[in-house]
């Protein structure tokens, strides 16, 4: 006989978080990830340790809004709802396209792909260059985190185990004169786990660079970014020298450590993040304004 699995299903956020006070659960929202890391042979059902608790469906984790500057995105919407949202910014579209294929995207959540931690999370490299702030709720009440202290490791998150994320809001969105860049390479355009994965960002005073950003995907236990090296660019005139490009990419060349694995090498993970960062510091100059 199948093992009985106790899950909640509240209305409101509220009671969600009063539930997680007293007890311990699993929360799902998508259940993409959980159901994988939790799966059974063929035919039996998932072994869950703890009682479930259901949240994919709360109003209160569903909404998009620009709010002033800052764009404010329900840790549960699924990737389809925000492919259809005119609010998302391109780039984070055009990543989520990538992701697995609609039937997944149709379950999968932000905040799902976040708590999940995994190195090769497609919408992690923009979430870091955009500086998102992760919104994080408990019966204690909330508190706000950079994403890049909140994943901590593989799988590791600092979530305190009465918190849900209900919010992920990306400062400044829509500055003028940014350019965004975001590249997946996989053994498909969709439907393909990363082997690198980039974002790029850069933001210029006519040719001045005012803001630079970078984050690697899948070349490490977390996002690889460093303000840094960042840090160095600014100031410099664009078309950036050759010497300031290799500059940058020997750096990173030091700081990334990419694993062999059943997808890719260490070695050509290593050569394609560098290549897509030296491409980006090379073409950035002809796309100031898009
Ligand atoms: C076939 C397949 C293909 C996939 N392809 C890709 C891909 O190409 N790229 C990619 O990045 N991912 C991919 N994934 C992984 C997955 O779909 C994503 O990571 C997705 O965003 C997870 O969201 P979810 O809502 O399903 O998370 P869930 O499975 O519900 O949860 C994941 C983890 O986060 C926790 N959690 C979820 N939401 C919250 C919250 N709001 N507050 C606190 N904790 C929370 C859960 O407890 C769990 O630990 C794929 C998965 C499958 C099964």
């Amino acid at each position: 006989m199948a093992e009985k699995i106790i899950a909640y299903r509240f209305d409101r956020l509220e009671e969600t978080l009063s539930q997680l006070n007293k007890a311990n659960c699993a929360i799902v929202a998508g259940g993409t990830d959980v159901m994988v890391m939790h799966k059974s042979r063929r035919g039996v059902p998932p072994k869950i340790p703890k009682p479930i608790i259901f949240i994919d469906h709360l109003p209160e984790l569903k909404q998009v809004n620009q709010n002033g500057d800052d764009l404010h995105i329900g840790a549960c919407c699924t990737y389809s709802e925000l492919l259809r949202d005119p609010l998302i910014p391109i780039p984070l579209k055009k990543a989520i396209k990538t992701i697995a294929a609609p039937a997944i995207r149709n379950r999968g959540t932000l905040g799902g792909n976040i708590c999940n931690a995994s190195p090769a999370g497609d919408t992690l490299p923009l979430l870091y260059i955009y500086n998102a702030k992760l919104l994080l709720r408990s019966v204690n009440g909330d508190r706000i985190v950079p994403i890049s202290d909140f994943i901590q490791g593989v799988r590791r998150v600092q979530r305190e185990p009465n918190e849900i994320l209900t919010e992920i809001i990306l400062p400044s969105v829509l500055e003028e004169g940014a350019h965004v860049v975001f590249e997946k390479v996989g053994n498909r355009n969709a439907d393909a786990i990363a082997k690198v994965g980039f974002a790029g960002y850069i933001r210029t005073n006519g040719t001045v660079i005012d803001d630079v950003r970078f984050a690697f995907g899948a070349v490490g236990p977390t996002m690889i970014r460093s303000v840094d090296i960042e840090t160095k660019l600014l100031g410099k005139n664009l078309p950036l020298a050759d010497g300031d490009i290799s500059q940058v990419v020997v750096a990173f060349d030091k700081m990334i450590k990419p694993i062999d694995d059943q997808r890719s090498t260490a070695l050509y993970r290593k050569t394609v993040a560098l290549n897509l960062l030296r491409y980006f510091l090379t073409s950035s100059t002809h796309n100031q304004h898009i």
